[in-house]
């Protein structure tokens, strides 16, 4: 196979690589049951996206969102692993772009000892990983990586790759639909990661 010795491709984590559902789901419980509060976790757990500090925004007055989010992140950093598992094909999809030479970068909104912690659970390596970056500031980190494409389940997603100026990949494996993430700018969705090596050889050879 041909090498590419700065191929670099980026991903988005949660609902992309891992779900991430049951862990989130579980901390927002036992978050419940310290503060006596009753955030809907399952039901915010099926729109991962956001940060943080956006959905408890919902539930707290601004003065306590960043005590709150203190509390969250040292939960999950016990029960976010946990409750992680791999998606289809990300496996695959990681070991595609090494296999062409390339490295992993890893994106999230997730605060970044939490993503490696998720990682690590999984049993994903990515060369790099950059936490805590939403929307717009995870196309700085794509731009600052040379990223070829990113791929992502969700329209910020989408934004990002466009405004660095690459490849938008959308994967249905989230919240949003295929057609809505061509909606938002996708330059293909794929149904799950389990397409990406073959994408990813087209996308080399064109
Ligand atoms: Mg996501």
């Amino acid at each position: 196979m041909t090498q590419f010795a700065h191929l670099v491709i980026g991903f988005d984590l949660d609902m992309t690589l891992i779900d991430s559902r049951p862990g989130v789901a579980n901390t927002f419980e036992a978050l419940n049951r310290l503060l006596g509060t009753s955030i809907p976790g399952d039901e915010l757990s099926e729109q991962l996206g956001p940060t943080l500090e956006t959905v408890l925004a919902d539930y707290f007055p601004p003065e306590e969102i960043d005590g709150v989010c203190d509390h969250f992140r040292s939960i999950y950093a016990d029960l976010g692993p946990k409750g992680s598992s791999l998606l289809p094909g990300a496996l695959e999809a990681f070991e595609a772009v090494e296999a062409a030479g390339g490295k992993n970068l890893v994106i999230t909104a997730k605060f970044e000892p939490n993503a490696h912690r998720c990682l690590d659970a999984v049993g994903l390596k990515a060369a790099h990983v950059v936490g805590w970056r939403h929307g717009p500031a995870k196309a700085d980190a794509l731009i600052e990586h040379s990223a070829l494409a990113y791929v992502g389940d969700t329209p910020p997603d989408m934004h990002a790759a466009l405004v660095a100026g690459i490849t938008a990949i959308g994967v249905a494996t989230g919240p949003w639909s295929a057609t809505e993430l061509m909606g938002e700018g996708a330059n293909f969705v794929m149904a799950s990661l389990l397409e990406f090596p073959e994408r990813l050889n087209a996308l080399l050879s064109s």
